[in-house]
């Protein structure tokens, strides 16, 4: 009973995502997710991500509170920016702002292995759990500040922040392999924000698109 109710919200959510996708074309110039993108959106439980008192609204396609006065994204917000990195099934990919772990859960469906920094070490403890007990065995977890990245991990295929800075954090750039991919929110707190998608080329040279315009938290500064 309570399955089959998942079941069709479920659906419903992965319906206003496409419809959403094909709105916001002009912006992404994307009009459809990769079918891997979808799989993995409708796959990964999102009422286990958010806490028991919004859990009725997991499937609703907007942001929830996760505590620690942060959020789990919106679901299309996850779909489209996991899409624009491009992964294929070996792809390393580095999360900066691990939150609940829903993110890096999506990430993990499509890529082969994901690296996330969390700066609070209470949600980078219960999202480390969380997975665990969901059997997400290629999503690594580690507590500290993004804006450092993962050196010891690096170089990624791909970069991820689901925070918003002023600017792109250089050892991000640093730790992006060429070729590869990043997406991150770029905007002062409480001013308009922009989502950028980075590509580096071989000689190593990153440029941006802007895409959308966001709302995240901020990517706090020590
Ligand atoms: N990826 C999450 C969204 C998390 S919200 C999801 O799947 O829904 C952004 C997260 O970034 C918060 O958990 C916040 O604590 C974290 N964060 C903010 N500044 C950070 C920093 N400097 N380093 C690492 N994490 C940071």
């Amino acid at each position: 009973m309570v399955d089959d109710r998942i079941d069709k919200q479920r659906r419903r959510l992965l319906d206003e995502i496409e419809s959403e996708v094909r709105a916001t074309e002009g912006y992404t110039g994307r009009n459809k997710l990769s079918d891997q993108v979808m799989a993995a959106m409708a796959k990964v439980p999102r009422h286990r991500f958010v806490p028991p008192d919004v859990a009725y609204a997991a499937y609703a396609n907007r942001p929830q509170p996760i505590g620690f006065g942060q959020t789990i994204s919106q679901p299309y917000m996850v779909a489209i920016m996991t899409d624009l990195l491009d992964l294929g099934p070996n792809s390393r990919v580095l999360e900066i702002g691990c939150g609940c772990g829903y993110q890096a859960a999506v990430l993990a469906e499509v890529a082969g292995a994901v690296y996330s920094v969390e700066k609070i070490d209470g949600l980078a403890k219960s999202a480390r759990k969380r997975l665990t007990e969901l059997g997400y065995q290629t999503v690594h977890i580690k507590n500290g500040d993004g804006y450092k990245g993962w050196s010891e991990e690096a170089p990624f295929d791909a970069v991820i922040v689901t925070a918003a800075a002023a600017c792109v954090p250089p050892a991000l750039v640093k730790q992006l392999k060429p070729g590869g991919r990043m997406v991150i929110p770029i905007g002062m707190p409480a001013a308009p924000q922009v989502l950028k998608v980075g590509e580096k080329n071989m000689d190593g040279k990153i440029s941006f698109a802007s895409t959308l315009h966001v709302a995240f938290v901020p990517l706090v500064k020590n």
